[in-house]
């Protein structure tokens, strides 16, 4: 072998035999099939507490309640298959560790079938792609989305129980959706009579409350700490209350996991995900996406699916988990955060300016490739991820003390009316979508915000720039460009998204602001893999009996390393229909006793 060249061995694998090639590297040669280990996601070698498996219990002697069906987690997928199940006969337990059912699903509003099929969309005239509901089509359109990492007949399946899944949800009781494009909306938001990030909390309860009449035993503050399994079969859980005590459920038919991600968990992210580990400001998008129940089923011996697919939404803080404000839930109604996802001065840490992608830039994005988008904006997904991939991973607001009126000129200048709840400072009782940014609690945030360090405040900006972490010279020659060379002169010569003219407005008047933006976590999709009946499956793509799992507990609807903001969420019916599309194909199967 030549002199200071690495020899490269497979590590620990002492049988394999192995020659040395021209350039000295020691080449080995291809193992036998069988002597191969199985790769896996699961094989990073990082070994973080929080992302190690959670070992089965055995079989309790006596059970403490018997059901046919357990279901853990009760965002759209556990209420649509909480429902299912007791409409299907079957004794069941809906188990959230919330006060409140519905999960992230309950603070969505667009529950967006991209395929469309549905009789709603049909009556609507919507389709996609093509002009009429073409499963075949859809699948090869959204492979293309994902480089073809995703499963097709997966997909192929999804598609089809997309369409059926809202004709199921527009059969049930208190369900009041209209189609909106490929967006089942509730007609409240659809007239505008509520704000639109609230829209599925009437899905949540009319779901909720139906599923109690149909005789589910929903049990809130219960947490889902172990699976239960006898033999190779999970037979059931172990739930604890909020005072820690132990209860053993027995979920005879089945035991379904629809327990959302886990982009709380950095350990998790940082094996599963490294990427949004890596650049992503803050996790979310709820709280109690902390993936316990993805660590149970790796327990048992799933296989992961989906290795770095995640996406993000622009406007976070650069805070992260640190003062228990950094995560999505709390996204629209911060004041601070609403503050900043404004089309202020954005430089990345070498003073170049930022993109920020919102429709009234004229952008260009082409928006056939996001119907579901078509009334609002991408700019919310692909801003996080322009910043998130710049050098340094950020983008920095600049702005001074004359932002409040700039709020104001932004407002009047055609932000798109249908986002302006997220970026015009809202607050937690706002009742309509166009409210101007009058309210004093916003205020109060962003000064908060300040006061812990999360929005710079500086007379100079060589002492911005300082707290920023940011060298002086840039930050002075950046503002100094854009004052002198783009606003002075109306017209921004620097993006290929150029800045409405009213959006230029010199940086001159101390004091000075300034904070890190970059991507929220809105979607881990990583997981349990499953089949298309939504079986956990191991590694050689055996079923483990009882156990299923729906998005976004199971993984790879976005296919491998699918990350940001392509095709929108990105999952063929969007974030939170992709969740109830799960839970009902996950029942189809268990009441087929698949
Ligand atoms: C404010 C907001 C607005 C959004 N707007 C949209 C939108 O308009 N359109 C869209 O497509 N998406 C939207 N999203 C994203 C979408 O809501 C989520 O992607 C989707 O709801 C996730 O569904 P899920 O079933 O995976 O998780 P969830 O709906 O969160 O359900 C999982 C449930 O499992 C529970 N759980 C977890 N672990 C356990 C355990 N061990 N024991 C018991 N219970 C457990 C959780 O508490 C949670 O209630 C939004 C999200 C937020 C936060």
């Amino acid at each position: 072998m030549a002199a200071g060249l690495p020899a490269r061995a497979l590590a620990d694998d002492t049988s394999v035999a192995s020659s040395e090639s021209a350039d000295g590297y020691q080449v080995p040669d291809r193992p036998a099939p069988n002597s191969r280990m199985v790769p896996s996601p699961q094989n990073t070698g990082i070994t973080k507490p929080n992302a190690e498996p959670i070992p089965p219990e055995p079989a309790p002697a006596a059970w403490d309640e018997e059901y046919d069906v357990v279901i853990v987690g009760s965002g759209w997928g556990g209420l649509t298959a909480a429902n299912m199940a007791a409409q299907g006969g079957l004794k069941t337990a809906l188990i959230e560790k919330g006060d409140v059912t519905g999960g992230a699903s309950r603070h969505a509003a667009e529950n967006a079938v991209i395929s469309g099929g549905s009789k709603a969309q049909e009556e609507a005239g919507y389709h996609w792609p093509g002009d009429k509901f073409d499963p075949k089509a859809a699948t090869t359109k959204y492979e293309e989305y994902c480089s073809w990492t995703v499963d097709y007949k997966l997909l192929y399946d999804s598609v089809i129980a997309g369409a059926e899944w809202i004709d199921w949800m527009m059969e049930q009781p208190g369900i009041e959706w209209v189609a909106a494009g490929p967006c089942m909306e509730d007609i409240r938001v659809n007239s505008k009579e509520q704000n639109t990030l609230l829209g599925n909390h009437w899905t949540a309860e009319a779901l909720t409350d139906n599923a109690i009449a149909d005789g589910v035993e929903i049990k809130l503050l219960t947490q889902c700490k172990a699976l239960i399994q006898d033999g190779d079969r999970v037979v059931g859980i172990k739930v604890a209350d909020t005072l820690g005590n132990e209860t053993y459920l027995k979920g005879a038919k089945a035991v379904l996991l629809t327990a959302g991600g886990f982009g709380m968990n950095l350990d998790l992210l940082e094996k599963y995900t490294p990427t949004a580990y890596m650049y992503a400001t803050q996790g979310g998008p709820m709280p109690s996406h902390t993936g316990e129940c993805f660590r149970m089923g790796l327990g048992v011996g799933a296989d992961v699916s989906g290795f770095n697919s995640f996406s993000m939404w622009e406007g976070g803080l650069d805070e992260y988990w640190g003062n228990g404000d950094g995560n999505y839930f709390h996204h629209f109604w911060n004041g601070a955060k609403q503050v900043m996802q404004n089309p202020w001065l954005k430089i990345d840490i070498t003073g170049r300016r930022m993109e920020f992608f919102a429709k009234s830039t004229g952008d260009g994005i082409p928006q056939e490739n996001y119907p579901h988008l078509e009334n609002c904006e991408i700019g919310d997904l692909t801003s996080a991820n322009h910043w998130s991939s710049s050098i340094g991973h950020r983008a920095y607001n600049i702005f001074d003390s004359k932002f409040k009126e700039s709020l104001k000129v932004f407002e009047n200048s055609a932000m798109n009316p249908n986002q302006d709840a997220h970026r015009q400072p809202v607050s937690e009782d706002r009742t309509v979508v166009n409210t101007l940014a009058s309210s004093t609690e916003w205020e109060k945030e962003f000064e908060e915000a300040v006061a812990r360090g999360a929005i710079s405040k500086a007379d100079t900006l060589e002492e911005l720039a300082e707290m920023l972490g940011l060298r002086p010279e840039r930050v002075t020659a950046a503002v100094d460009h854009w004052n002198n060379d783009i606003c002075a002169k109306g017209e921004d010569t620097d993006l290929p998204a150029p800045y409405k003219e009213d959006w230029l407005i010199p940086v001159d008047t101390p004091p000075y602001y300034g904070a890190a933006m970059g991507g929220q976590i809105s979607k881990t999709m990583a997981g349990l893999r499953v089949n298309e009946k939504m079986q956990v499956i191991n590694a050689e793509g055996d079923p483990i009996p009882g156990l299923y799992a729906g998005w976004y507990t199971a993984g790879g609807i976005g296919g491998v390393n699918n990350y940001g903001g392509i095709f929108g969420n990105p999952t063929i019916h969007a974030g939170v229909a992709i969740s109830g599309v799960g839970g009902y194909m996950a029942m189809n199967a268990i009441l087929a006793n698949e």
